[in-house]
């Protein structure tokens, strides 16, 4: 599952995390969304499941409130450890730039499907009942992003 991941990155020039065995605890998944200064500035939103860290780039800050639609776009699963990496990825390298925290906390699960995903985030700025549905929008990887009422 870490194959596209890997694919992508010199560990050798990135302080990235390599990827190891999964070492998640499975009673705690996690989320972790990082504001990632790349070429374009985008927020990556990561939930714990199934032993890696699926991803999504959120080109707009992340729906805090009821009401607002983000469109999220689906990119490779990253190691659990990723979620803890702040940092710079160097010039030249795949996602060149400034790597910050923008938020973390708990990931709850309700329900997931190929097309849908609900579940609660407990963290400081992301709080409650989320959802992340397929949308036709985008290149097949288009998902839309919400928090729920
Ligand atoms: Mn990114």
């Amino acid at each position: 599952m870490l194959e596209g991941y890997k694919k992508k990155r010199d560990f050798t020039k990135t302080r990235e995390p390599e990827p190891q065995l999964p070492s998640s605890d499975k009673d705690d998944p996690i989320f972790v969304i990082q504001e990632h200064h790349a070429r374009n500035l985008h927020y990556d939103l990561r939930l714990e499941i199934d032993g890696v860290l699926k991803s999504w780039a959120v080109p707009k800050e992340p729906p805090t409130e009821t009401g607002v639609k983000r469109l999220a776009i689906e990119t490779e699963d990253h190691p659990i450890s990723y979620a803890d990496f702040e940092g710079s990825i160097p010039e030249g390298q795949y996602g060149a730039g400034e790597v910050r925290i923008w938020d973390r906390g708990k990931f709850a699960p309700e329900k997931i499907t190929d097309k849908e995903i609900l579940f609660r985030l407990d963290g400081k700025k992301m709080k409650g009942e989320f959802v992340l549905i397929k949308t036709r929008f985008g290149k097949g990887n288009g998902w839309l992003f919400f928090k729920k009422k």
